[in-house]
Order: structure tokens, then sequence, then C-alpha cells
């Protein structure tokens, strides 16, 4: 068996929701976890009460959007601890709506976070794991990369390329990587505050009630990364009993 403890696992959108509750977990494993994303404060926090809880953490802001971002947090990592073992590709947005309303910035916003935001952690890690021969990468799609329904198709669609993403990488480097995709269902979390329109927002609330804590998401991610070198967990789909 191999395990998370010592493992250098890089968090992408660790401020809150499944991220937060992932970095908290795998710190108390023993991970030297390194956590991004765009609010300093709530990282800041977080790293703190890692900290006193006697885990190892570094932060560093970080907007997925941008690549250089992106290889910056890299370099943090590889400056402290010569080597990535994990990257967790989880950041991501949800304004839901009709097409209809074309709410287009949104549109793209998801396509830019939770699309190019993926891409962005495979160039920057990529290379680096290559070198090494080693390294894991954990891909946070949904239920929606699975099913589409209404007001979420943008969203489903990026699901569905993180997907395919994953998919392709685990094709192309699978033989020394080990490449993993991590569905949630409705998770609690700040995901569905994204949401602009009003409608779907009240609807969400109805839809959400079921939500499952973020800590159920994170215990799958470490079941993925705590399995023996050879044993890749190429994809878990986790959602509430009681949603269909
Ligand atoms: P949260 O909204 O709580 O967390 C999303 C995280 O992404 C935040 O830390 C946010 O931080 C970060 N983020 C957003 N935009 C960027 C950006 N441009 N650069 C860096 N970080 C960014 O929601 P969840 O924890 O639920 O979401 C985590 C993942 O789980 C997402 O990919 C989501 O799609 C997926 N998911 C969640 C489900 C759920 O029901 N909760 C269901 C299915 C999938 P900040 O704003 O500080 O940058």
């Amino acid at each position: 068996m191999s395990t998370v403890s010592g493992k250098v696992i890089i968090i992408t959108g660790a401020s809150s929701g499944i991220g937060e509750a992932t970095a908290r977990l795998l710190a108390q494993q023993g991970a030297h976890v390194i956590i991004g994303a765009r609010r300093l404060d709530r990282l800041e926090a977080l790293a703190k009460s890692i900290r006193e809880e006697g885990g190892s953490v570094e932060f560093q802001q970080l907007d997925v959007t941008d690549p250089n971002q992106m290889q910056a947090i890299i370099q943090l990592a590889l400056n402290q601890f010569g080597h990535i073992d994990v990257i967790i590709n989880n950041a991501g947005v949800m304004p839901l709506s009709l097409l209809e309303v074309l709410k287009v910035d949104e549109w793209n916003r998801m396509i830019d976070v939770n699309i190019r935001g993926v891409l962005h952690g495979i160039a920057a890690g990529l290379p680096i794991m290559q070198k090494q021969g080693f390294g894991q990468f954990i891909n946070i799609a949904s239920i929606g990369a699975y099913s589409v329904v209404p007001t979420a198709t943008v969203y489903c669609a990026t699901k569905y390329a993180v997907r395919a993403i994953t998919e392709g990488l685990r094709q192309e480097v699978g033989q020394n990587i080990r490449v993993t995709l991590v569905s949630p269902g409705v998770t609690e979390s700040e995901l569905a505050d994204s949401i602009s329109d009003d409608e779907t927002r009240e609807f969400m609330k109805e839809y959400r009630r079921n939500a499952i804590p973020a800590s159920a998401i994170s215990r799958a991610i470490a079941y993925a990364i705590e399995q023996p070198d050879d044993v890749d967990v190429n994809e878990l789909v986790v959602r509430p009993t009681a949603q269909l």
C-alpha cells in the first residue's frame, strides 16, 4: 500500500468547498499541501488552521485561467520540496442558466476556469512529472460529465471536456503517471453562489438540499492517492444516496 503521508500535493481552488476539505484531510494524513485560489485571505486562514493542527502547508494566490500563475505555484512546490507527487485540478465555477438567457460571459468564464484551468494544470505539471518519471493528476469533473440537464448545458459541456481530457491524458502518459477523474454529485460548498440567474438559483436551492459534505469527496481523492504506485484509480463517481 502506498500512502498519502509525505507526498507533495498541489490543490487548485482550495479556498472553499471540496478543495478546502481536501487540503485539510490530506494535511491531516501527513501530506505537504500547496494550496491555491484567488481569495488570498481564505487561503491564509486555512493555512493557519492546518498549521495549528500540525500540518504542512504552503499557499499562493492563483488564478487558473493564467498559465503563468499555474507554473508559479508548481515552481513554489519544486523550490520547497524538489519534486511534486500530485496535482489536483479542482478549481471550478458553475453559473447555471438556460441557454436562451444568453449569459455569454458566464459561458466563457466556465470554459476558461473549468476547461482551460485544468489544461493549464496539465501544461505546468506534465513536463515535471515526465522528467521525474512519476506523478498523479486528479481532475475534478462532476456527475454533469455523464449526463446533461437544462440550465447546466455549458457547465456539463465543460465537465464532459474534463472527462475527455482526463481519459486522453491517461492513454498518453498513463505508463508512468497516474490519472484520476473524481466526479462529485451534489456536495456542500459555495459552488451555487456563482449562479446569477434568479430562477435557476431558486431551483438549485431545492435541488441541492440533499448535498453530502465536501469531506465525502476528499476521502475519494485520498483513496485514489493512497493506492500502490502500480494501481491507477481512473474514475470515481460519488453522489448522495438521495440523488438520481
Ligand atoms: P466552491 O465554489 O466552494 O469552490 C470552488 C473553488 O474554485 C474555490 O476555491 C474558488 O476560489 C476556486 N476558483 C474559482 N475560480 C478560480 C480561478 N479562476 N482560479 C483559481 N481558483 C478558482 O465549489 P466546490 O468545492 O463545489 O467546487 C470544486 C470543484 O468541484 C469544481 O470543479 C466543481 O465544478 C466540482 N463539483 C462540485 C459539485 C458540488 O455539488 N459542490 C458537484 C460536481 C462537481 P476563489 O474564488 O478564491 O478563486
